[in-house]
């Protein structure tokens, strides 16, 4: 780590107060959200995904050199869970949407997938100091940079939705295998879903919906109304996690 990057971890990190001033501090700095062109969505019908196979995570992970969701190389303080690296994963119903569950939807038993939801009003991109995380003009993808993120992981603190993660050591101890063309990633960065960006470039939808047996995935434009993403949409029940905080998620749940 460059000197810059430690003096400004020791800066944000002298004490809690000294952080939370931090981040309110660079909330004026920070990107803001902006209304993309396209508006890029992931539905997934839990109708059909019951979230009792791997093949999504199992995909995702693979395409992007995830290293292991536990580090067994990991020798630092802090639970060995908590080093997990994820970028789409399977929650309990009632843990994704516990303020929306019921009688009838708290007894359900099935878990459900989740991932990063590229919010349309993402609070994470607002309090990175460097820039490094953004969410693009041209279809509301929420990026990162991990050359310029220097991880100070105030972009996790600010996501409602735990969909971030941080390297706390090597990711690439624990990669059995490196898919060439995907950048690998080094300690002191976060990571997290790209809705496959760089696949969408090569005219592929995402590593996810693609691997899906189920077909319980769609992904597309909802600016479109033809899109398979606003097609899913029609005429059927669907929500999002965490509605009342504003972030406008752009992963639906087909109930
Ligand atoms: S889910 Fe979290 S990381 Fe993803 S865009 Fe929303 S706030 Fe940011
Ligand atoms: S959209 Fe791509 S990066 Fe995001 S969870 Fe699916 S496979 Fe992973």
């Amino acid at each position: 780590m460059d000197r810059g990057k430690r003096n400004f971890l020791k800066i944000a990190g002298l004490t809690g107060v000294g952080a939370y001033v931090g981040l309110k501090g660079v909330q004026a700095i920070g990107n803001k959200g902006t209304k993309a062109k396209k508006k890029l969505a992931l539905v997934i019908d839990t109708r059909k995904c019951k979230g009792d196979c791997p093949d999504c995570i199992t995909a995702c992970h693979r395409e992007h050199n995830v290293a292991e969701r536990h580090n067994p190389n990991f020798k630092g303080p802090g639970p060995k869970a908590a080093q997990g690296i994820k970028w789409i994963w399977v929650s309990t119903f009632a843990g994704a949407f516990h303020e929306q569950i019921h009688e009838r939807t708290g007894k359900r038993k099935e878990p459900v997938v989740v991932l990063c939801n590229h919010c349309d009003d993402p609070p994470c991109t607002r309090v990175c100091p460097t820039g490094a995380t953004w969410k693009r003009k041209e279809d509301g993808i929420v990026t990162i940079d991990m050359h310029r993120c220097i991880g100070c992981r105030f972009c996790m603190a600010a996501c409602p939705y735990g969909s971030r993660s941080f390297n706390f050591s090597d990711p690439r101890r624990s990669l059995k295998a490196v898919k060439p063309g995907f950048p690998t990633r080094t300690t002191g960065v976060v990571e997290k879903c790209n809705f496959c960006v760089e696949r969408l470039g090569e005219g592929l939808l995402p590593a996810c919906v693609t691997a899906c047996t189920k077909k319980a995935m769609h992904f597309g434009d909802l600016n479109d109304k033809n899109s398979p993403a606003s097609k899913a949409l029609m005429g059927v029940h669907s929500i999002t996690r965490k509605p009342i905080l504003g972030t406008g998620p752009e992963v639906y749940y087909v109930l």
